[in-house]
């Protein structure tokens, strides 16, 4: 199996699991409210980028995409992988204001930003969704993006134990600041 090939299916089982357990967590929140986040400009950057079409390709969503719509039908996002990043990281006012404590808060912030985390500087400064090539991606920096994949992994396990109400802190905030800093404190 190639270097690609490889990464796609770790950052796909990765993303599908955050997906999961992003579902649990959220879903008390989205199920009841009017606002819809899905935006079909978001969207596009799943057909712009070369890295989200190739997860694609491995993925096959079960609808079609639609100008107007994007990937939104009655049942949620039709894309069980290779969402743009920023789908994962949006995260409203409205569920942060309803979080008990501050650490709450970061928890689900970096809950928000593990999948973006991976990609970061795939190939000198560019992440790996803003490459516009297809050729880019054979050339990106694996050791650099399996690094992250586990740095996103470890986290994960963190944030999980910890929302799960397993301990009373999060881990070793020098660690999970490389995912996200604790800025909207
Ligand atoms: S993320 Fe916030 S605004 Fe969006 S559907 Fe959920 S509760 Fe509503
Ligand atoms: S979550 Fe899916 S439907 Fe919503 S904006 Fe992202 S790609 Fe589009």
């Amino acid at each position: 199996m190639s270097s690609l090939s490889k990464i796609i299916e770790k950052y796909a089982a990765f993303e599908a699991e955050v997906n999961a357990y992003a579902v649990t967590i959220y879903l008390k929140h989205c199920s009841t409210c009017k606002g819809i986040c899905c935006k079909p400009e978001y969207c596009e950057e799943s057909i712009t980028s070369p890295f989200l079409r190739r997860l694609r390709q491995h993925f096959v969503p079960d609808a079609v995409y639609d100008s107007k719509r994007g990937w939104l039908t009655k049942a949620g996002c039709a894309l069980p992988v290779g969402r743009p990043p920023v789908c994962h990281q949006y995260l409203c006012d409205t569920i942060l204001s309803m979080q008990p404590a501050a650490d709450f808060r970061y928890a689900l912030t970096l809950l928000s930003n593990l999948v973006n985390h991976i990609g970061k500087n795939a190939r000198a400064r560019k992440h790996i969704v803003e490459l516009q090539e297809a050729s880019e991606l054979k050339r990106i920096n694996f050791t650099r993006f399996e690094k992250q994949l586990d740095e996103a992994d470890i986290a994960f396990k963190q944030v999980r134990v910890y929302l799960d109400g397993g301990v009373s802190k999060l881990g070793s905030l020098q660690d999970l600041k490389k995912i996200s800093l604790p800025s909207r404190l």
